[in-house]
């Protein structure tokens, strides 16, 4: 089964999370310590984040700069792999990015994925390096998701990249893509971001989780938006708790989501970061307790390696 089959029952909110690799060096226990955590909430599915290798500059002694390239979170694959097996009633989703790949470096990551037995993935672009303005694919590689999304559903039909390898056998995924409640950063405007969405859909995407929001009205209206627009899959929520006071002003800039004045106000009162980490868990409670109101299929909580948060809200709300 795979997690979109979930979706069609319609009576149940699940809950689902994000976690990151390991930074490298770290060990994997931390990252099971986070998943034993949320357990007891029977989460359908837990996401591992990709992180593309990055060019960082080292000042040797001599006062010249070493060009150097570094994955600080190496391990995506691997780590959905472990987690499947030892926690075989989770869907495990690792996403898979353009970023970093060649169309043949994708299509050989599918394949490992294929035979790891792993069935869902979520399918992103990837944001551009700290090094460069605007994203730069590989040569030869994938410039937005969708013709990531159409590569996947090619090998979903045995159609593989080269002429030689052509019905052969067809792999099996699931295949999840990011929505923006608040638009897409580099879209010129609302109308092209979902335009772009629908093509995702259109391609073969068969749900959507959404960027962070804190405000549930920019998730109803972005709904409704779609609906509109012809897009039917489900589009699933994604919510981050606040953790520290400096979240108000770090989550704009890099997520591109706003702060509504009033949880802007609860985290400006607070006097230290253990204030501000309990009133964004409050704050996620509400969130959590309204989208399911509404009737969401599942939450997906960033947990960005702590899961305490998650756990306090899931506590009152699951
Ligand atoms: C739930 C979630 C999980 C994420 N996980 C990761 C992760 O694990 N690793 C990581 O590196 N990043 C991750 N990201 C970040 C994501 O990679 C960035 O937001 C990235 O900038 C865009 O990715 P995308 O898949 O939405 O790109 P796309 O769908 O390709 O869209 C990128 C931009 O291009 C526009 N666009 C799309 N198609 C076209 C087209 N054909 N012509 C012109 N314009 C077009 C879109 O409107 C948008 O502005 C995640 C984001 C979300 C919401």
């Amino acid at each position: 089964m795979k997690v979109i089959e979930h979706f069609k029952n319609t009576n149940k909110t699940y809950f689902s999370f994000e976690l990151l690799p390991p930074l490298k060096g770290r060990n994997i226990d931390l990252l099971y310590r986070s998943i034993d955590n949320l357990m007891e909430f029977e989460p359908l599915n837990i996401n591992i984040t990709y992180h593309q290798e990055e060019v960082v500059y080292k000042q040797l002694p001599s006062g010249l700069l070493e060009k150097k390239s570094v994955r600080k979170r190496p391990g995506t694959v691997a780590i959905a792999a472990a987690i499947k097996y030892k926690y075989p009633k989770v869907h495990v989703v690792p996403h898979l990015i353009c970023g970093g790949f060649s169309k043949d470096a994708t299509e050989y990551a599918l394949i490992d994925l294929h035979f790891l037995g792993i069935k869902d993935l979520l399918v992103l672009r990837g944001d551009p390096l700290k090094s460069q303005r605007y994203f730069k694919p590989e040569p030869d590689g994938h410039a937005y998701a969708i013709d990531l999304v159409k590569q996947i559903t090619d090998m979903n039909r045995g159609k593989y990249l080269d002429e030689e390898t052509q019905n052969q056998t067809a792999t099996d995924f699931s295949i999840g893509v990011a929505g923006y409640p608040e638009k897409h950063i580099e879209a010129p405007n609302r109308e092209a971001d979902l335009q772009s969405l629908k093509e995702k859909v259109d391609a073969g995407a068969d749900y959507i989780v959404t960027q962070m929001f804190f405000d549930n009205c920019k998730y109803f209206a972005f709904v409704k938006q779609c609906r509109k627009a012809g897009i039917e899959v489900p589009i699933i929520p994604g919510i981050k708790p606040i953790n520290t006071k400096k979240d108000v002003k770090m989550i704009p800039k890099t997520f591109n989501c706003d702060i509504p004045e009033a949880l802007n106000k609860e985290i400006s009162k607070c006097k230290d970061d253990k204030n501000a980490f309990q009133a964004g868990i409050e704050w996620g409670i509400q969130q959590s307790r309204e989208l399911m109101e509404f009737g969401v299929p599942a939450i997906h909580y960033f947990t960005i390696g702590i899961s305490d948060n998650v756990k306090r809200i899931a506590e009152k709300v699951f």
